[in-house]
């Protein structure tokens, strides 16, 4: 049994057979072969490794000629390795006594070697370690060849294990056969984290290098409230896991009647909590979990989950699918916030320049460059205005003048809907994201401005602490609680109140319950969390008095270290919630 830790992004505990993607989303397909197949199958093994080798003498042949002899000499390592006579006798030996099939076998032997090296802890030993993927790789192109099955073709539930997957990649995984996945690399709120959560899938990122000790086929226990992956578990730990599964689902059950229960606390203050969105399909989610609205709908995964760019009528459908299911209540509609890691296919080749995408042509800045692209979007949620209570927000936005000019192409775009005589509604609300430190230095100037604005704590932490929000190897940094962090809201707040503007939080802190009681002491009404965040949100608001916030918010922006503030929030909430905390793990 193997256990690997990392970081817990979107909850529930699922257990089934692993699924490996390597840099290339190999898989393979089965575990075993029959035993009157063993023959074929090391015959299968022979004709590949052949194959393999011919293809790398091929290629030192091609280098030495090109670039000389000590750039081909590369490839006689590979070369020995790959006639290496031990590495053929183990997998010859687990193919003909174990049954395994050549795909498992090839893939076991030299990820075990792989690891070896990794774990002597020498930097170009470890490197050597990618010449072995590498062979590896070229073994399953040639077992596999056309069979090769792509992601979207399951046909059996798995979980998937991988160095990373795009968020385009999670916005197309099959949720009937993904039960959920792992990742090496990602952070909190790295989109796909996000995704995860939209889709309701159990997820795991951040694990750490861990690819190397996994081949695919075996058991897994995937714990996503926890983080942890469990790879081959005993009797003892399965029979644990489905006990806490058990426990999880009846606090998960009790939670999912909260739906219709008010967000209020106990002294009666109405709190508002909405939805974050990625796809029209999560508006039943939230309508269900009982949110206010749409609080934050990320339109750019309509660019993420196609192969093309959204007509206007494309946009203008989902908007109304959304809209209509709100009926009276509001849908906060944010404009393309594409770019950092949010890369549609069809636009990879803009940002393979950029050296620091998440400081590069993003969000408000592209749209702002590409105003065919900019009106397209705009026309159609203003032709979806006129079908419900919809809002409009600008994301990114770092200067007054980005501000003004977002807002003069849309007051563009609506003389010409005019002109054309296609009714939108006027008066639409117009408001920005606050999340780069600019926007909360000039919030006072800002508020004159905007209708409304919204919190979003994810790149706010990103950009002030100036630390990746997708890279594990800072995580430590990537706090909610960091002092500098809860006064940059407080600034947002008191400009807004001084302007009679309402303030929304829609970053992944506010649907982390333990932030709750601190944001609601500070004055913030109204919060835009995950959905399936919501029914945990409303037990905490109303477990909780306004005093009582005020208190805890007191306290907590008085300590000066972003762990003790998280340490505190924790016991306030252990208190305030005791099941929440015991039962699900916050
Ligand atoms: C944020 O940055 O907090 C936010 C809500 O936007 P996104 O996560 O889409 O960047
Ligand atoms: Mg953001």
């Amino acid at each position: 049994m193997k256990v690997f830790s990392g970081i817990a992004v979107s909850p529930g505990m699922v257990s089934g057979p692993a699924l490996v993607l390597g840099s290339e989303n190999f898989r393979i397909p089965r575990k075993f072969v029959s035993k009157d197949a063993i023959d074929a199958e090391l015959q299968r093994f022979h004709v590949a490794l052949d194959l393999v080798c011919k293809d790398i003498k091929g290629n030192e042949q091609l280098v030495s000629s090109q670039l000389g002899a000590q750039y081909g000499a590369i490839f006689s390592a590979h070369l020995q390795m790959a006639q290496d006579p031990r590495l053929i006798r183990e997998v010859e030996s687990l193919i003909r006594d174990q049954c395994r099939s050549p795909e498992f076998a090839v893939s076991r032997v030299l990820r075990s070697y792989a690891e070896q090296l990794q774990k002597m802890g020498d930097r170009y030993l470890s490197e050597r370690a990618l010449d072995i993927f590498d062979l590896e790789k070229r073994l399953l192109r040639k077992l596999l060849g056309e069979s090769r099955e792509e992601l979207s073709n399951l046909t059996e539930p798995v979980i998937i294990l991988a160095h990373d997957l795009t968020p385009g990649e999670t916005a197309t995984l099959n949720t009937k056969y993904v039960l959920g996945f792992a990742t090496e690399v990602g952070g909190h709120t790295s989109h796909t984290a996000i995704l995860a959560g939209a889709l309701e899938i159990p997820a795991i990122v951040g694990l750490g290098r861990c690819l190397a000790e996994i081949s695919g086929g075996e058991s897994v226990i995937l714990d996503g409230d926890h983080g942890r992956v469990i790879i081959d578990p005993d009797d003892e730990t399965l029979a644990r896991v489905q006990h806490s599964q058990a426990r999880s689902q009846r606090v998960r059950d009790r939670l999912g009647e909260m739906g219709s229960l008010p967000s209020e606390t106990q002294d009666g203050q109405r709190v508002t909590i909405c939805g974050n969105i990625e796809f029209p399909e999560e508006v039943r989610q939230c309508i269900k979990r009982g949110a206010d609205g749409v609080g934050l709908y990320r339109t750019e995964f309509l660019f993420l989950s196609g192969n093309r760019e959204p007509s206007e009528s494309d946009h203008y459908e989902a908007y109304c699918r959304v809209v209509e299911a709100c009926g009276d209540l509001p849908v906060v509609i944010r404009t393309l916030d594409i770019g950092a890691d949010k890369v549609p296919q069809l636009m990879a080749d803009q940002f393979a320049e950029s050296a620091n995408p998440m400081l590069g042509l993003r969000s408000i800045r592209l749209s702002l460059r590409n105003t065919q692209m900019f009106k397209r979007q705009l026309r159609a949620i203003l032709r979806a205005s006129v079908h419900g209570n919809v809002r409009i927000m600008f994301p990114l936005v770092a200067t007054l003048l980005e501000f003004r000019q977002a807002k003069m192409i849309l007051m563009d775009v609506m003389e010409d809907l005019e002109d054309e005589g296609i009714p939108f509604q006027r008066n639409v609300p117009i408001g920005m994201m606050v999340e780069v430190p600019s926007a909360v230095i000039l919030a006072e100037e800002f508020a004159r401005e905007v209708d409304f604005f919204s919190i979003g704590t994810n790149d706010l932490i990103q950009y002030t602490l100036a630390c990746d929000r997708s890279d594990p190897t800072v995580a430590h940094l990537y706090r909610s609680g960091d002092p500098s962090i809860l006064r940059l809201i407080q600034m947002v707040l008191r400009a807004a109140e001084k302007h009679g503007k309402p303030v929304t939080v829609c970053g992944q802190m506010s649907s982390d319950p333990r932030f709750i009681p601190l944001l609601l002491g500070m004055g913030l009404r109204s919060l835009s969390a995950t959905p399936q965040a919501i029914p945990r949100l409303k037990e905490v608001v109303r477990n909780l008095s306004i005093t009582e916030a005020e208190r805890i918010s007191q306290h907590a922006c008085s300590l000066d270290l972003a762990r003790d503030v998280e340490h505190y929030l924790q016991g306030e909430l252990s208190r305030l919630c005791p099941d929440l905390v015991d039962e699900v793990g916050f």
